[in-house]
């Protein structure tokens, strides 16, 4: 019986197999570590796995106690669910001529008592973005109901939900959890992982973006659709497919006051990257219930490297959530998680500061979905700082700050 997580590779045909005799390795930033059976769970369900092309995976060789790149093999890596939050990237290293990962997370896997393993956490335990079990038959019927509908926004999740399976336009047209209002085509930030922009020479956005703007009926069409079919209704605006909806934020706040006309049941949401604070007023005055803000890092200047802000700054970012919260709103930040980086010690302490000075309710661990080796190299943090490991920073804040939630989606208000 293997005792310890066995490392699995892939070879040139992609065919994946382990390799007795080396252990499993994860990577935090600049330190490669062998992982251990308490840093492991089993593959989650919807997981999938990557082979990586143009680089060598490193291993640990148990009978030479030392760490080795080899050769003429490939690294394997899972992309993991939703619900998830990864403690490791991949361990590896990079070829002389290497081309940009594709826009995932890539999660390191091990052979261990007969199966896959990952160093993971879950951390919310809703399955609202499952679609493992998803009946596209039962799809197609429930689109079609809206073949001859004139409003275009429903035409753009039906294509969402078919063409891209995002699991949001998905649960507006079965009637569940989360619904997308996307209406920004516009971004005034250029991130580096943005997923429905790249420029030329990156690599490719995994999502078109949304190239009109709906007006205030059109959503609240949408919007109220789902609440009324829909226990604890969701509606956000925010999405994958689109840029920074307060960039549309006079027609956003129209479409609210709209539906706040007809009903004051669901949870009306916008996922932002929080930058203009007079909007953000705006919106809490019209009836919007939550906002949830992005951040990669809590310092200054690791957030500009990463979210590249035009026309504003973190200190804005920051002034927005004072300000939904002085309007008793419920304000979660999306997290995006890096091993490696997000652990570092001087990160943790800009965090416990900013939740402190903000007193935000939730916390969202979500995975940076970027080439983990090439976002050290963009974003250049201080070498030597203590790594605290993800999984330990998720609890000295549970005990720090014992009110602050901890999850993956949002909220609806039944649950605050
Ligand atoms: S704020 Fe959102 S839409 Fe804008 S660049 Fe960043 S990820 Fe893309």
């Amino acid at each position: 019986m293997i005792s310890e997580p066995i490392l699995l590779v892939a070879d040139k045909k992609k065919k994946i197999f382990d390799l007795p005799g080396y252990q499993a390795c994860g990577q935090s930033g600049e330190r490669v570590s062998v992982l251990s059976k308490d840093h492991l769970i089993p593959l989650p369900e919807g997981s999938n796995l990557f082979f990586l092309p143009d680089r060598d995976p490193v291993g640990f060789n148990a009978a030479s106690g030392t760490y080795e790149t080899l050769d003429d093999l490939y690294p394997v890596a899972a992309f993991i669910p939703p619900g998830y939050t990864q403690t490791f990237t991949v361990a590896y290293q990079e070829r002389a001529r290497v081309g940009i990962l594709p826009l995932f997370s890539y999660t390191p896997v091990a052979w261990y008592k007969g199966r896959i393993y990952v160093p993971a956490v879950r951390i919310d335990r809703r399955k609202n973005h499952n679609i493992c079990s998803l009946d596209k038959g039962l799809l197609a019927r429930k689109i079609s109901v809206f073949k001859n509908s004139s409003n275009r926004l429903i035409h753009h999740l039906a294509g969402c939900a078919q063409a891209n399976f995002c699991p949001n336009a998905i649960n507006f047209f079965l009637g569940k959890y989360e619904c997308p209002l996307p209406t920004s085509p516009a971004c005034n930030a250029r991130c580096l992982g943005c997923i429905s922009y790249q420029p030329q020479g990156s690599c490719s956005a995994t999502q078109p973006r949304l190239t009109f703007v709906p007006t205030a009926d059109e959503i609240a069409e949408i919007a109220l659709l789902h609440i009324k079919n829909t226990p604890r209704a969701v509606v956000s605006f925010g999405q994958g497919c689109e840029g920074e909806p307060l960039l549309a934020a006079s027609v956003i706040r129209r479409a609210i006051i709209m539906i706040r006309k007809e009903t004051s049941r669901g949870t009306i949401h916008m996922n932002t990257n929080g930058s203009l604070t007079s909007e953000v007023e705006a919106l809490c005055e019209a009836g919007i219930d939550s906002f949830r803000v992005s951040l990669n890092s809590a310092q200054e200047e690791l957030y500009h490297r990463y979210y590249i802000p035009r026309g504003y700054s973190f200190m804005d970012v920051q002034r927005s959530i004072a300000m939904a919260k002085c309007h008793k709103k419920f304000v979660s930040l999306n997290y995006l998680t890096m091993p490696g980086f997000t652990d570092r010690e001087d990160e943790f302490k800009a965090l416990v500061r900013l939740i402190s000075k903000t007193r935000i309710d939730m916390i969202q661990w979500r995975n940076l979905n970027y080439d983990p080796l090439l976002y050290f190299k963009r974003m250049k943090p201080s070498s030597g700082e203590k790594l605290l490991g993800v999984e330990p920073i998720m609890t000295r804040l549970q005990k720090q700050f014992p009110k602050l939630r901890h999850g993956y989606f949002n909220l609806p208000k039944e649950s605050w």
